[in-house]
């Protein structure tokens, strides 16, 4: 049998309801070893869905989503760029933490999901959609863009284009169709940003990436906010697209 999340993603329901679901989701192994699973933080309401990967391990102990190192990056990022963090709906494409002991058993590394851990946990990730209907979406790494737009979508060479959402998903009908469109756009997982070479010059791509969604959600809402094509990304960043042969750092 296909491993699916579906069974345990309450048919219809608002965010409580899912959240409170999602604890008994045994969709695919993943749920196993970690500690809890992860859901997600922000209103119902949010005007922008940011969508990573998982958890990694402080968000895994904390049951909490984008609170490690990565999550720091994020925010500040977030501030700097002028997107309300109050009007954010914070989320990852797999809702449990993958990972595997190091060689001494004292450290927790962190592994990449599958393909089929990644699609198997898809439904709660359409379940929120449909609660949230966000105007703008944002994936973070390439693991979050190829949950939500499908595994040929390369973020290094994607990153700050803007696209109209669900038309660009795979499997569009699974989320909400807005009038006008959301948009879309895919940047690294800020993990990428600790990880780089040249760490200020992929914080300031990542920076301009989301500079694009402050533009989109001033577009949106009325404001006076251009929508402003990303500049090229340094090469440092353009290389980070999120993943490593190890995973991102969190
Ligand atoms: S990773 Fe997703 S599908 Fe797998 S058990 Fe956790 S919530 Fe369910």
């Amino acid at each position: 049998m296909t491993a699916s999340a579906q069974p345990f993603v309450p048919a219809t329901g608002d965010l409580p309801t899912l959240k409170a679901a999602a604890p008994g989701c045994r969709g695919c192994d993943l749920y196993r070893n970690a500690t809890q699973v992860v859901f997600s933080s922000g209103p119902h309401d949010a005007d922008v869905a940011f969508v990573g990967e998982q958890p990694g391990d402080a968000e895994d102990l904390a049951g909490k989503p984008f609170v490690g190192p990565a999550g720091a990056v994020l925010a500040r990022a977030l501030a700097e760029a002028g997107i309300p963090v109050e009007r954010s709906y914070l989320t990852n494409a797999v809702k449990h933490f993958k990972w595997h002991p190091d060689s001494r058993g004292r450290r927790r590394v962190h592994d990449t999901p599958a393909r089929t851990e990644i699609m198997a946990c898809r439904p709660w990730l359409t379940a929120e959609f449909a609660v949230i209907r966000p105007k703008v979406v944002v994936a973070l790494g390439a693991t979050a863009a190829q949950a939500l737009i499908g595994p040929s979508f390369r973020v290094t060479r994607m990153r700050g284009q803007i696209l109209d959402w669900p038309a660009a998903a795979e499997h569009p009908a699974n989320f909400p169709a807005l009038r006008p469109p959301a948009r879309f756009v895919a940047t690294v997982h800020p993990s990428a940003v600790l990880r780089a070479e040249d760490r200020d010059a992929a914080y300031a791509a990542f920076l301009a990436d989301l500079t694009v969604v402050a533009g989109l959600l001033g577009a949106t809402n009325g404001h006076s906010s251009a929508v402003r094509p990303a500049p090229a990304p340094p090469a440092a960043a353009a290389r980070a697209d999120g993943r490593t042969r190890n995973g991102p750092t969190r």
